[in-house]
Protein backbone atom coordinates (compact mmCIF):
# COMPACT_ATOMS: atom_id res chain seq x y z
CA UNK A 1 0.00 0.00 0.00
CA UNK A 2 0.93 3.46 -1.06
CA UNK A 3 2.83 5.11 2.25
CA UNK A 4 1.60 8.42 3.44
CA UNK A 5 4.49 10.49 2.64
CA UNK A 6 4.78 8.96 -1.02
CA UNK A 7 1.07 10.75 -1.31
CA UNK A 8 1.58 13.90 -4.00
CA UNK A 9 -2.50 14.38 -3.06
CA UNK A 10 -2.30 15.10 0.56
CA UNK A 11 -5.47 17.41 0.75
CA UNK A 12 -8.02 15.33 -1.51
CA UNK A 13 -10.58 14.60 1.32
CA UNK A 14 -10.43 18.24 2.22
CA UNK A 15 -9.63 17.80 5.54
CA UNK A 16 -7.55 20.77 5.30
CA UNK A 17 -8.25 24.56 3.44
CA UNK A 18 -7.79 24.44 -0.16
CA UNK A 19 -6.24 28.51 -0.03
CA UNK A 20 -2.83 29.35 -0.58
CA UNK A 21 -1.51 29.37 3.19
CA UNK A 22 -2.38 25.81 3.72
CA UNK A 23 -1.26 24.86 0.26
CA UNK A 24 1.98 26.37 0.58
CA UNK A 25 2.17 24.66 4.04
CA UNK A 26 1.85 21.21 2.54
CA UNK A 27 4.69 22.28 0.34
CA UNK A 28 2.99 23.93 -2.73
CA UNK A 29 4.84 26.42 -4.30
CA UNK A 30 7.65 26.51 -2.55
CA UNK A 31 10.86 28.01 -4.51
CA UNK A 32 8.64 27.46 -8.10
CA UNK A 33 11.21 29.61 -9.34
CA UNK A 34 13.93 26.95 -8.53
CA UNK A 35 11.89 24.08 -10.03
CA UNK A 36 12.25 26.31 -13.48
CA UNK A 37 15.88 27.37 -13.15
CA UNK A 38 17.12 23.84 -14.62
CA UNK A 39 15.78 24.87 -17.90
CA UNK A 40 12.84 23.95 -20.13
CA UNK A 41 14.52 20.87 -21.76
CA UNK A 42 15.84 19.83 -18.67
CA UNK A 43 11.72 19.72 -17.00
CA UNK A 44 10.50 17.97 -20.38
CA UNK A 45 13.56 15.16 -20.06
CA UNK A 46 12.86 14.54 -16.02
CA UNK A 47 8.71 14.17 -17.56
CA UNK A 48 9.82 11.58 -19.45
CA UNK A 49 12.12 9.83 -17.04
CA UNK A 50 9.07 9.48 -14.99
CA UNK A 51 6.99 7.45 -16.70
CA UNK A 52 4.18 10.00 -16.55
CA UNK A 53 1.84 8.83 -18.69
CA UNK A 54 -1.66 11.04 -19.33
CA UNK A 55 -4.09 10.38 -16.52
CA UNK A 56 -7.20 11.46 -18.53
CA UNK A 57 -7.86 8.11 -20.10
CA UNK A 58 -5.19 7.90 -23.82
CA UNK A 59 -2.15 7.42 -21.22
CA UNK A 60 0.12 9.10 -23.83
CA UNK A 61 3.64 10.19 -22.44
CA UNK A 62 3.32 13.22 -20.74
CA UNK A 63 7.03 14.89 -21.42
CA UNK A 64 6.94 13.15 -25.03
CA UNK A 65 3.71 15.04 -25.74
CA UNK A 66 5.60 18.33 -24.76
CA UNK A 67 8.15 17.89 -26.47
CA UNK A 68 5.81 17.87 -29.99
CA UNK A 69 5.78 21.48 -28.77
CA UNK A 70 7.84 24.19 -30.62
CA UNK A 71 11.00 25.54 -29.08
CA UNK A 72 10.42 28.63 -30.71
CA UNK A 73 7.54 30.83 -32.74
CA UNK A 74 8.99 31.39 -36.45
CA UNK A 75 5.76 33.40 -36.77
CA UNK A 76 4.93 35.13 -34.08
CA UNK A 77 2.20 32.63 -32.82
CA UNK A 78 2.15 32.07 -29.17
CA UNK A 79 1.68 28.90 -28.17
CA UNK A 80 -0.76 27.43 -24.87
CA UNK A 81 -1.68 25.01 -22.83
CA UNK A 82 -5.13 24.15 -22.08
CA UNK A 83 -5.94 21.48 -18.97
CA UNK A 84 -9.08 19.53 -19.62
CA UNK A 85 -10.76 19.86 -16.32
CA UNK A 86 -14.29 18.54 -17.93
CA UNK A 87 -14.47 15.48 -16.02
CA UNK A 88 -17.68 13.90 -17.69
CA UNK A 89 -17.27 10.51 -18.49
CA UNK A 90 -19.90 8.11 -15.93
CA UNK A 91 -17.35 7.15 -13.53
CA UNK A 92 -14.65 9.49 -12.72
CA UNK A 93 -14.43 11.68 -10.36
CA UNK A 94 -11.10 12.51 -8.95
CA UNK A 95 -9.98 15.71 -10.85
CA UNK A 96 -13.39 17.65 -9.06
CA UNK A 97 -11.29 16.76 -5.76
CA UNK A 98 -8.05 18.01 -6.74
CA UNK A 99 -9.70 21.28 -8.31
CA UNK A 100 -12.19 22.06 -4.99
CA UNK A 101 -9.30 20.48 -2.00
CA UNK A 102 -5.83 21.16 -3.78
CA UNK A 103 -6.39 23.75 -6.49
CA UNK A 104 -2.63 25.06 -5.98
CA UNK A 105 -1.29 22.10 -7.14
CA UNK A 106 -2.84 22.45 -10.34
CA UNK A 107 -2.09 26.10 -11.25
CA UNK A 108 1.89 25.70 -10.01
CA UNK A 109 1.72 22.44 -12.35
CA UNK A 110 0.18 24.83 -15.27
CA UNK A 111 2.70 27.54 -14.53
CA UNK A 112 5.67 24.53 -14.82
CA UNK A 113 4.40 22.66 -17.21
CA UNK A 114 3.33 25.81 -19.26
CA UNK A 115 6.85 27.30 -19.24
CA UNK A 116 8.10 24.01 -20.11
CA UNK A 117 6.35 24.02 -23.50
CA UNK A 118 7.20 27.44 -23.96
CA UNK A 119 2.99 28.59 -23.62
CA UNK A 120 2.01 32.15 -22.69
CA UNK A 121 -0.33 31.13 -20.86
CA UNK A 122 -2.81 28.21 -19.60
CA UNK A 123 -6.92 27.57 -19.86
CA UNK A 124 -8.48 25.46 -17.71
CA UNK A 125 -11.63 24.32 -19.36
CA UNK A 126 -13.87 23.17 -16.32
CA UNK A 127 -17.05 21.47 -16.61
CA UNK A 128 -20.03 23.51 -16.19
CA UNK A 129 -21.61 21.57 -13.61
CA UNK A 130 -19.01 22.06 -11.24
CA UNK A 131 -20.13 25.27 -9.71
CA UNK A 132 -18.66 24.93 -6.78
CA UNK A 133 -15.45 23.52 -8.12
CA UNK A 134 -14.67 26.43 -10.41
CA UNK A 135 -15.69 28.73 -7.52
CA UNK A 136 -12.83 27.26 -5.63
CA UNK A 137 -10.24 27.19 -8.58
CA UNK A 138 -10.79 30.76 -9.50
CA UNK A 139 -10.49 31.76 -5.95
CA UNK A 140 -7.00 29.73 -5.61
CA UNK A 141 -6.20 31.64 -9.69
CA UNK A 142 -6.70 34.87 -7.85
CA UNK A 143 -4.45 34.09 -4.57
CA UNK A 144 -2.14 33.03 -7.20
CA UNK A 145 -1.96 36.31 -8.92
CA UNK A 146 -2.33 38.68 -6.00
CA UNK A 147 0.53 36.65 -4.70
CA UNK A 148 3.25 37.08 -7.76
CA UNK A 149 3.15 33.17 -8.46
CA UNK A 150 1.65 33.89 -11.87
CA UNK A 151 0.99 36.53 -14.46
CA UNK A 152 3.89 38.68 -15.03
CA UNK A 153 7.35 37.70 -13.89
CA UNK A 154 5.67 34.27 -12.23
CA UNK A 155 7.22 33.23 -8.95
CA UNK A 156 10.22 35.68 -9.61
CA UNK A 157 11.29 33.55 -12.48
CA UNK A 158 11.12 36.08 -15.08
CA UNK A 159 8.23 34.26 -16.95
CA UNK A 160 5.58 35.53 -17.83
CA UNK A 161 2.31 33.09 -17.56
CA UNK A 162 -1.23 34.07 -17.03
CA UNK A 163 -3.74 31.61 -16.34
CA UNK A 164 -7.66 31.57 -17.38
CA UNK A 165 -10.30 29.46 -15.78
CA UNK A 166 -13.58 28.94 -18.82
CA UNK A 167 -16.55 26.89 -17.96
CA UNK A 168 -17.86 24.69 -20.07
CA UNK A 169 -21.93 24.02 -20.75
CA UNK A 170 -21.91 20.39 -19.99
CA UNK A 171 -21.38 18.73 -22.92
CA UNK A 172 -19.21 15.53 -22.29
CA UNK A 173 -17.75 15.98 -25.44
CA UNK A 174 -16.11 18.79 -25.01
CA UNK A 175 -13.71 16.62 -23.24
CA UNK A 176 -12.38 15.84 -26.32
CA UNK A 177 -9.14 17.65 -26.93
CA UNK A 178 -10.42 19.20 -30.29
CA UNK A 179 -13.70 20.06 -29.31
CA UNK A 180 -12.62 21.41 -26.29
CA UNK A 181 -10.48 23.85 -28.57
CA UNK A 182 -13.53 24.78 -30.46
CA UNK A 183 -15.66 25.31 -27.44
CA UNK A 184 -12.79 27.44 -25.77
CA UNK A 185 -12.90 29.82 -29.16
CA UNK A 186 -16.44 30.21 -28.61
CA UNK A 187 -17.49 28.01 -31.10
CA UNK A 188 -20.06 24.43 -31.43
CA UNK A 189 -17.83 22.07 -29.44
CA UNK A 190 -17.31 19.25 -32.17
CA UNK A 191 -14.45 17.46 -32.61
CA UNK A 192 -12.15 18.71 -35.15
CA UNK A 193 -10.32 16.51 -38.13
CA UNK A 194 -6.98 15.76 -37.14
CA UNK A 195 -4.11 16.61 -38.83
CA UNK A 196 -3.54 19.15 -37.84
CA UNK A 197 -2.89 17.88 -34.05
CA UNK A 198 -3.20 20.91 -31.57
CA UNK A 199 0.61 20.86 -31.46
CA UNK A 200 0.80 22.22 -34.39
CA UNK A 201 -2.68 24.10 -35.03
CA UNK A 202 -4.51 24.14 -32.12
CA UNK A 203 -6.34 26.94 -29.84
CA UNK A 204 -6.43 30.15 -32.17
CA UNK A 205 -4.49 27.80 -34.15
CA UNK A 206 -1.59 28.30 -32.17
CA UNK A 207 1.01 25.25 -30.78
CA UNK A 208 -1.41 23.79 -28.08
CA UNK A 209 -0.94 20.79 -25.65
CA UNK A 210 -4.03 19.13 -24.01
CA UNK A 211 -3.62 17.72 -20.52
CA UNK A 212 -5.76 16.63 -18.17
CA UNK A 213 -5.86 18.24 -14.83
CA UNK A 214 -4.45 15.14 -12.68
CA UNK A 215 -1.39 14.90 -15.21
CA UNK A 216 -0.36 18.50 -14.54
CA UNK A 217 -1.06 18.34 -10.79
CA UNK A 218 1.56 15.83 -10.26
CA UNK A 219 4.41 17.88 -12.29
CA UNK A 220 5.69 20.35 -9.55
CA UNK A 221 5.73 17.21 -7.02
CA UNK A 222 7.87 14.55 -9.72
CA UNK A 223 10.22 17.57 -10.02
CA UNK A 224 10.78 18.22 -6.14
CA UNK A 225 11.18 14.06 -5.40
CA UNK A 226 12.75 13.53 -9.32
CA UNK A 227 11.80 11.04 -11.95
CA UNK A 228 13.23 7.95 -9.85
CA UNK A 229 11.06 8.30 -6.74
CA UNK A 230 7.99 8.38 -9.15
CA UNK A 231 9.36 5.94 -11.57
CA UNK A 232 9.98 3.69 -8.08
CA UNK A 233 5.94 2.84 -8.24
CA UNK A 234 4.40 0.71 -10.58
CA UNK A 235 5.43 -1.73 -13.47
CA UNK A 236 7.47 -1.37 -16.13
CA UNK A 237 5.44 1.08 -18.50
CA UNK A 238 3.03 2.17 -16.01
CA UNK A 239 4.88 3.85 -13.63
CA UNK A 240 4.01 6.45 -10.48
CA UNK A 241 0.93 6.58 -8.55
CA UNK A 242 -2.25 7.46 -9.57
CA UNK A 243 -5.89 8.36 -8.31
CA UNK A 244 -8.28 5.69 -8.35
CA UNK A 245 -12.06 6.38 -7.80
CA UNK A 246 -14.31 2.83 -7.27
CA UNK A 247 -17.80 3.48 -7.28
CA UNK A 248 -20.65 0.86 -6.83
CA UNK A 249 -21.21 -2.39 -5.02
CA UNK A 250 -18.12 -2.02 -2.35
CA UNK A 251 -18.51 -1.23 0.93
CA UNK A 252 -16.75 2.13 1.06
CA UNK A 253 -16.84 3.62 -2.40
CA UNK A 254 -13.90 6.31 -2.58
CA UNK A 255 -11.31 8.44 -3.99
CA UNK A 256 -7.78 7.30 -3.17
CA UNK A 257 -4.21 7.74 -4.42
CA UNK A 258 -2.54 4.22 -4.84
CA UNK A 259 0.75 3.45 -6.79
CA UNK A 260 0.47 1.96 -9.86
CA UNK A 261 0.41 -1.58 -10.62
CA UNK A 262 -1.83 -2.92 -7.34
CA UNK A 263 -3.66 -5.79 -7.95
CA UNK A 264 -7.84 -4.99 -7.62
CA UNK A 265 -7.68 -7.27 -4.98
CA UNK A 266 -5.74 -5.49 -2.34
CA UNK A 267 -6.95 -1.99 -4.12
CA UNK A 268 -10.68 -2.87 -3.30
CA UNK A 269 -10.03 -4.85 0.29
CA UNK A 270 -7.51 -1.50 1.85
CA UNK A 271 -9.49 1.39 0.34
CA UNK A 272 -13.05 0.07 0.28
CA UNK A 273 -14.10 -2.27 2.97
CA UNK A 274 -14.30 -5.20 0.25
CA UNK A 275 -17.30 -6.04 -2.12
CA UNK A 276 -20.82 -5.78 -1.22
CA UNK A 277 -21.87 -9.54 0.03
CA UNK A 278 -18.35 -10.60 -0.45
CA UNK A 279 -15.99 -12.03 -3.51
CA UNK A 280 -18.28 -14.17 -4.15
CA UNK A 281 -21.24 -11.75 -4.74
CA UNK A 282 -18.55 -9.67 -7.54
CA UNK A 283 -20.10 -9.83 -11.14
CA UNK A 284 -18.26 -7.58 -13.24
CA UNK A 285 -16.06 -4.45 -12.97
CA UNK A 286 -15.89 -1.59 -15.83
CA UNK A 287 -12.50 -0.28 -14.58
CA UNK A 288 -11.34 2.85 -16.47
CA UNK A 289 -14.50 4.87 -16.49
CA UNK A 290 -17.87 4.06 -18.67
CA UNK A 291 -16.53 3.71 -22.02
CA UNK A 292 -13.86 0.91 -21.82
CA UNK A 293 -15.43 -2.88 -21.61
CA UNK A 294 -16.13 -4.51 -18.74
CA UNK A 295 -14.10 -7.56 -17.06
CA UNK A 296 -15.82 -10.24 -15.47
CA UNK A 297 -15.42 -10.39 -11.47
CA UNK A 298 -13.34 -13.80 -11.42
CA UNK A 299 -10.66 -12.05 -14.07
CA UNK A 300 -10.42 -8.99 -12.79
CA UNK A 301 -9.93 -10.11 -8.93
CA UNK A 302 -5.85 -10.40 -9.59
CA UNK A 303 -5.35 -8.10 -12.27
CA UNK A 304 -3.13 -5.36 -11.85
CA UNK A 305 -4.61 -1.76 -11.84
CA UNK A 306 -2.45 -0.45 -14.72
CA UNK A 307 -2.11 0.36 -18.55
CA UNK A 308 -1.17 -3.22 -19.49
CA UNK A 309 -2.62 -5.13 -16.91
CA UNK A 310 -6.36 -3.98 -17.79
CA UNK A 311 -5.11 -4.12 -21.65
CA UNK A 312 -4.21 -7.72 -21.06
CA UNK A 313 -8.07 -8.56 -19.78
CA UNK A 314 -9.51 -6.28 -23.32
CA UNK A 315 -9.90 -3.79 -21.59
CA UNK A 316 -8.71 -0.91 -20.09
CA UNK A 317 -7.40 1.84 -17.23
CA UNK A 318 -8.79 4.83 -18.95
CA UNK A 319 -9.03 7.52 -16.29
CA UNK A 320 -9.04 4.78 -13.75
CA UNK A 321 -13.00 5.50 -12.43
CA UNK A 322 -13.84 1.54 -11.72
CA UNK A 323 -17.29 0.82 -11.40
CA UNK A 324 -18.32 -2.21 -9.26
CA UNK A 325 -21.62 -3.85 -9.78
CA UNK A 326 -22.20 -6.98 -7.66
CA UNK A 327 -24.75 -9.66 -8.37
CA UNK A 328 -28.01 -7.47 -8.02
CA UNK A 329 -27.08 -5.60 -10.91
CA UNK A 330 -29.35 -6.20 -14.15
CA UNK A 331 -26.23 -5.99 -16.39
CA UNK A 332 -28.02 -5.55 -19.38
CA UNK A 333 -29.68 -2.56 -17.86
CA UNK A 334 -26.96 -0.99 -17.05
CA UNK A 335 -24.64 -1.29 -20.09
CA UNK A 336 -27.89 -0.13 -21.97
CA UNK A 337 -28.10 2.94 -19.66
CA UNK A 338 -24.54 3.34 -20.90
CA UNK A 339 -25.41 3.48 -24.63
CA UNK A 340 -27.81 5.73 -24.03
CA UNK A 341 -25.54 8.14 -22.35
CA UNK A 342 -23.33 8.24 -25.27
CA UNK A 343 -26.55 8.42 -28.12
CA UNK A 344 -27.39 11.54 -26.12
CA UNK A 345 -23.87 12.88 -26.05
CA UNK A 346 -22.87 12.23 -29.85
CA UNK A 347 -22.30 15.73 -31.37
CA UNK A 348 -23.86 14.35 -34.68
CA UNK A 349 -21.16 15.15 -37.10
CA UNK A 350 -20.14 11.71 -38.11
CA UNK A 351 -22.90 9.28 -39.57
CA UNK A 352 -21.80 5.88 -37.71
CA UNK A 353 -21.91 7.69 -34.49
CA UNK A 354 -24.78 9.60 -35.06
CA UNK A 355 -26.80 6.75 -36.51
CA UNK A 356 -24.86 4.43 -34.90
CA UNK A 357 -25.42 5.20 -31.47
CA UNK A 358 -29.10 5.27 -31.51
CA UNK A 359 -29.30 2.17 -33.45
CA UNK A 360 -27.60 -0.16 -30.45
CA UNK A 361 -28.90 1.66 -27.88
CA UNK A 362 -32.24 0.92 -29.54
CA UNK A 363 -31.39 -2.80 -29.88
CA UNK A 364 -30.58 -2.41 -26.21
CA UNK A 365 -33.07 -1.51 -24.70
CA UNK A 366 -35.18 -4.14 -26.51
CA UNK A 367 -32.55 -6.86 -25.00
CA UNK A 368 -32.98 -6.12 -21.50
CA UNK A 369 -36.42 -7.19 -22.21
CA UNK A 370 -35.22 -10.17 -24.47
CA UNK A 371 -37.62 -8.60 -26.85
CA UNK A 372 -36.00 -9.45 -29.68
CA UNK A 373 -34.35 -12.26 -32.02
CA UNK A 374 -30.98 -14.03 -31.10
CA UNK A 375 -29.81 -12.98 -34.74
CA UNK A 376 -29.51 -9.24 -33.25
CA UNK A 377 -26.65 -10.15 -31.08
CA UNK A 378 -24.38 -10.84 -33.92
CA UNK A 379 -25.95 -7.55 -35.79
CA UNK A 380 -24.89 -5.92 -32.87
CA UNK A 381 -21.58 -6.77 -32.62
CA UNK A 382 -21.53 -6.27 -36.13
CA UNK A 383 -23.11 -2.26 -36.19
CA UNK A 384 -20.54 -1.77 -32.93
CA UNK A 385 -17.40 -3.12 -35.25
CA UNK A 386 -18.72 -0.76 -38.48
CA UNK A 387 -18.42 2.31 -35.64
CA UNK A 388 -15.18 1.82 -33.98
CA UNK A 389 -12.48 3.34 -35.66
CA UNK A 390 -14.92 4.93 -38.00
CA UNK A 391 -15.75 8.43 -36.74
CA UNK A 392 -14.00 11.11 -36.12
CA UNK A 393 -12.93 11.21 -32.64
CA UNK A 394 -13.08 8.27 -29.91
CA UNK A 395 -16.79 8.92 -28.86
CA UNK A 396 -17.63 6.28 -31.54
CA UNK A 397 -15.04 3.74 -29.78
CA UNK A 398 -16.15 4.47 -26.29
CA UNK A 399 -20.11 3.76 -27.56
CA UNK A 400 -18.92 0.42 -28.83
CA UNK A 401 -16.81 -1.25 -26.39
CA UNK A 402 -18.88 -1.64 -23.84
CA UNK A 403 -21.49 -3.42 -25.89
CA UNK A 404 -18.83 -5.39 -27.09
CA UNK A 405 -17.63 -6.06 -23.80
CA UNK A 406 -21.07 -7.51 -22.64
CA UNK A 407 -21.42 -9.39 -25.56
CA UNK A 408 -18.28 -11.08 -25.43
CA UNK A 409 -19.19 -11.41 -21.55
CA UNK A 410 -22.60 -12.18 -21.39
CA UNK A 411 -24.01 -13.39 -24.47
CA UNK A 412 -25.66 -16.38 -22.24
CA UNK A 413 -27.69 -13.94 -20.51
CA UNK A 414 -29.00 -11.85 -23.28
CA UNK A 415 -30.16 -15.40 -25.54
CA UNK A 416 -31.58 -16.43 -21.98
CA UNK A 417 -33.59 -13.72 -21.57
CA UNK A 418 -34.57 -13.82 -25.85
CA UNK A 419 -35.75 -17.41 -25.01
CA UNK A 420 -38.13 -16.90 -21.67
CA UNK A 421 -39.34 -13.83 -23.14
CA UNK A 422 -40.31 -16.07 -26.65
CA UNK A 423 -41.66 -18.99 -24.07
CA UNK A 424 -43.82 -16.56 -22.01
CA UNK A 425 -45.02 -15.36 -25.17
CA UNK A 426 -45.93 -19.11 -26.58
CA UNK A 427 -47.27 -19.40 -23.43
CA UNK A 428 -49.65 -16.59 -23.81
CA UNK A 429 -50.59 -17.30 -27.02
CA UNK A 430 -52.10 -20.57 -25.98
FE1 LIG B 1 -19.11 13.68 -33.07
FE2 LIG B 1 -19.47 11.06 -32.59
FE3 LIG B 1 -18.09 11.86 -34.70
FE4 LIG B 1 -17.05 12.19 -32.27
S1 LIG B 1 -17.49 10.24 -33.25
S2 LIG B 1 -17.05 13.66 -33.96
S3 LIG B 1 -18.95 12.63 -31.12
S4 LIG B 1 -20.29 12.24 -34.31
Amino acid sequence: MLADKDRIFTNVYGFQSPGLAAAQARGDWDNTKKLMEVGQDAIIEEIKASGLRGRGGAGFPTGMKWSFMPKESKDGRPSFLVINADESEPGSCKDREIIRHDPHKLIEGALVAGFAMRARAAYIYIRGEYIREAEALQKAIDEAYDAGLVGKNASGSGYDFDVFMHRGAGAYICGEETAMIESLEGKKGQPRLKPPFPAGAGLYGCPTTVNNVESIAVVPTILRRGASWFASFGRENNKGTKLFQISGHVNKPCVVEEAMSITFEELIEKHCGGIRGGWDNLLAVIPGGSSVPLVPGEQIRSAHMDFDGLKELGSGLGTAGVIVMDKSTDIVRAISRLSYFYKHESCGQCTPCREGTGWMWRVMKRLETGAAEVEEIDMLYNVTKQVEGHTICALGDAAAWPIQGLLKHFRPELERRIAERAGAMAEAAE
